[in-house]
């Protein structure tokens, strides 16, 4: 069934198939709605987006800009961080740029090269790790540091609903409960001032609703993927979660709301008390020192060895 006379874009789960306008429509109606159910954005914010320059960031940072046009007392600019991923992350901050000069959105970027020394690309010809761990582990300490120096109120991520349905589903397998514990919505463990608000707006939408609203509405004309991505878990996990979908549709929904009847539950029972400060940096951490000074020392190291 077509929603109405004009040409159809995207097919919902039901069968039910949507034009530009109506598509449109129904996916902000959901990301406003997700805001509201979850609580997140005050009437009074400084937020900071995390762009990447992929589809599901600048979805975000499209939809919130259009909300700070409309209320001035929510001020948005963006924050995005340069891993040095060579012929990957230079083209998606070129995206990410234009984006924001056309919107005139202010625009920080941090790299690692500036604010470690080494590219992860450097990085990962030095050490003999996964690829994702140490990018995530930089990534997330950068973000959290110039959020605050920034003074942003708030992150908000490009998450999405399958981003979580991976994360919970590889939280299971490695039997991580406490890393469960910190996703959702709102994610985190901690009240701590030191610490960021991560929020994530597209929760309830689908990385297939998220790619068709960026693509109708011009956001990005190519998709590119991390070269590391493929040696990755997630990707895995990625692939036989959408095999489980096509099989049994709304499996994706059924995973996610039911984990967020537990999870309640589990922030409860993971909650931490104080958190440290790192010995070598001052930044906050659950151990004496930080997982960034680990990861930095162990560069440290090898180079000196290899010197
Ligand atoms: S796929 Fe892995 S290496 Fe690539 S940007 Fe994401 S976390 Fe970093
Ligand atoms: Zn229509
Ligand atoms: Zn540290």
């Amino acid at each position: 069934m077509n929603c109405c006379s004009q040409k159809p874009v995207f097919e919902m789960h039901s069968g039910e198939k949507l034009c530009k306008p109506h598509f449109t429509e129904y996916f902000e109606g959901k990301v406003f709605k997700t805001i509201r159910q979850f609580d997140l954005i005050g009437k009074e914010e400084n937020l900071g987006v995390a762009l990447s320059g992929g589809k599901d960031s600048l979805t975000v940072l499209h939809i919130l800009h259009r909300l700070s046009m409309q209320n001035p007392k929510i001020k948005i600019c963006a924050i995005a961080i340069d891993e040095g991923i060579h012929n990957y992350r230079d083209k998606t901050l070129e995206t990410a740029k234009e984006f924001c000069n056309k919107n005139s959105i202010d625009l920080h970027i941090f790299s690692y090269k500036e604010e470690f020394g080494l590219t992860l690309d450097e990085m990962l010809n030095i050490l003999d790790v996964k690829p994702c761990t140490i990018c995530g582990i930089f990534r997330r300490y950068l973000l959290n540091k110039k959020s605050r120096e920034l003074n942003f109120t708030k992150i908000a991520t490009g998450h999405n609903l399958d981003d979580e349905c991976q994360s919970v589903l590889m939280n299971q397998m490695r039997n991580d409960a406490g890393a469960s514990a910190r996703l959702g919505p709102k994610a985190g463990l901690t009240q701590d001032s030191r610490f960021v608000q991560r929020i994530k707006p597209l929760y309830l939408c689908t990385e297939k609703e998220v790619t068709a609203y960026a693509f109708i509405n011009g956001l990005l004309d190519s998709f590119n993927e991390c070269p590391n991505a493929i040696h990755s878990f997630r990707v895995q996990v990625r692939d036989n979660l959408n095999d489980l979908e096509n099989k049994f549709p709304g499996t994706k929904y059924s995973i996610v709301n039911s984990f967020l009847q537990v999870l309640p539950f589990l922030k409860e029972k993971f909650k931490s008390g104080s958190v440290k400060a790192c010995a070598k940096c001052g930044e906050p951490s659950a151990n004496d020192v930080c997982n960034a000074c680990i990861y930095l020392e162990k560069l440290k190291n090898s180079i000196i060895r290899v010197v």
